[in-house]
């Protein structure tokens, strides 16, 4: 491919350092992950063989599966009774696969906080009686709905959360604990858009499901957490290469599993262990440093008389977030001018317009700052 069609100034010129990536997700992954992984592309480890290459029941790819499923339980500090599921499908599919395996077709209450608890709310209600026990809608989804407003079903099966709402940029900052409100019912969280940037309680959670194309790895793999007495009662129509408990019966064997970005999530987890800041290291390390890289970027949007964003402080998500122009012709120059720093996938969500910065535990720091002394230069220039 010619470097010109590439659009990207920056990338053009010499290829001295790589663009910053700041795209929703599929998103930015570190480079030496991906410099390992271009190594170990036609040959694992000398066995002759490339991991796309590999049976998923061979004792090469077993060994990757461990590896990566052992590292991510202890970067999470996952306890024992819970089972991670390695499956395909995205978050979208688990909007339908989780009520299929959770809900006995009864009532489900969902907390609206932004487009992903919508359409997990909306793709549920074709499988059990889905109730919205909280929404912040009106506010334009620029909050977290306070736990202490939730009207929840005493005959609930499960209470659904997106934990970090990657449209909207609203992140809820401390998981609800449904027993000090009265119920028994399990917390499902879709954390896809922040997973291992922080840690979890895990006291508190019943299932946790995440895609992999923002903290994870490729697009392809979906990681599930699930309580294991939460297992065995799918409702008949969940397919079997979708009821949790078959799949954890198999170690998610039992269809072939999304090999490649299994591998991946390995490398990404290793890379996570290695993480250094101060006296912490991986995953408390990258909640340090994204909560480092945010304060920045949200005091210089603050700051700025030219760029806003709209989300209420409290409920300010660290992974991603949105901005607007105050003068949106300035849009289109906006992205190209980024583009030519260097600054990539920056557009915002069709969905609310805008920009929005992605900035994941492989964005690092420099990328903010990067980000920062070009918000302030395009400010002195356009405003
Ligand atoms: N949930 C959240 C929080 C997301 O950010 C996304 C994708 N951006 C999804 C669910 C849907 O994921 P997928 O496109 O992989 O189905």
């Amino acid at each position: 491919m010619r470097s010109q069609q590439r659009g990207c100034a920056f990338f053009n010129s010499q290829r001295l350092m790589r663009p910053f990536n700041f795209s929703a997700g599929p998103a930015t992954i570190p480079l030496e992950v991906l410099n390992q992984a271009a190594k170990e592309m036609s040959d694992w480890h000398g066995c002759g063989m490339g991991v796309m290459e590999m049976s998923h029941r061979g004792k090469e790819f077993i060994s990757i599966y461990e590896h990566a499923e052992s590292l991510f339980r202890e970067l999470l500090s996952i306890p024992e009774h819970f089972k991670i599921l390695f499956m395909q499908g995205g978050g979208l599919a688990e909007n339908a696969i989780v009520p299929m395996n959770l809900s006995r077709a009864g009532e489900v209450d969902f907390i609206l906080s932004g487009s992903w608890s919508e359409k997990s709310f909306k793709e549920a209600a074709r499988y059990c009686s889905a109730q919205i026990a909280a929404s912040s809608q009106s506010s334009g989804f620029h909050e977290f709905p306070d736990p202490s407003t939730w009207q929840l079903s005493s005959k609930a099966q499960y209470v659904h959360v997106c934990t970090n709402e990657t449209i909207h940029g609203v992140e809820c900052n401390t998981l609800p604990d449904l027993k000090s409100m009265g119920t028994e019912a399990p917390l499902v969280i879709d954390f896809s858009s922040h997973v291992l940037s922080r840690t979890v309680d895990w006291s508190k959670v019943g299932l946790a499901f995440a895609g992999a194309q923002k903290n994870i790895g490729p697009a392809g793999l979906t990681i599930v957490v699930v309580r294991e007495d939460l297992l065995g009662h799918a409702l008949s129509v969940c397919p079997s290469a979708f009821n949790y408990q078959t799949v954890a019966k198999n170690q998610s064997m039992y269809n072939t599993p999304p090999t490649y970005g299994i591998y991946m999530a390995g490398l990404i987890f290793e890379w996570i262990k290695q993480q250094r800041e101060d006296d912490s290291t991986g995953v408390l390390a990258l909640q340090k440093r994204n909560a480092l890289k945010a304060k920045l970027l949200y005091e210089a949007i603050d700051a700025s008389a030219f760029f806003s964003n709209p989300v209420s402080p409290k409920a300010r998500s660290l992974m991603n977030v949105p901005f607007f122009l105050k003068d949106p012709s300035k849009d289109a120059l906006f992205i190209q001018r980024a583009n030519e720093r260097g600054l990539l996938q920056l557009k915002g969500h069709k969905s609310v317009g805008g920009m929005r910065a992605s900035i994941y535990n492989a964005m690092p720091l420099e990328g903010v700052q990067a980000l920062i002394s070009f918000l302030k230069e395009f400010e002195s220039h356009f405003a």
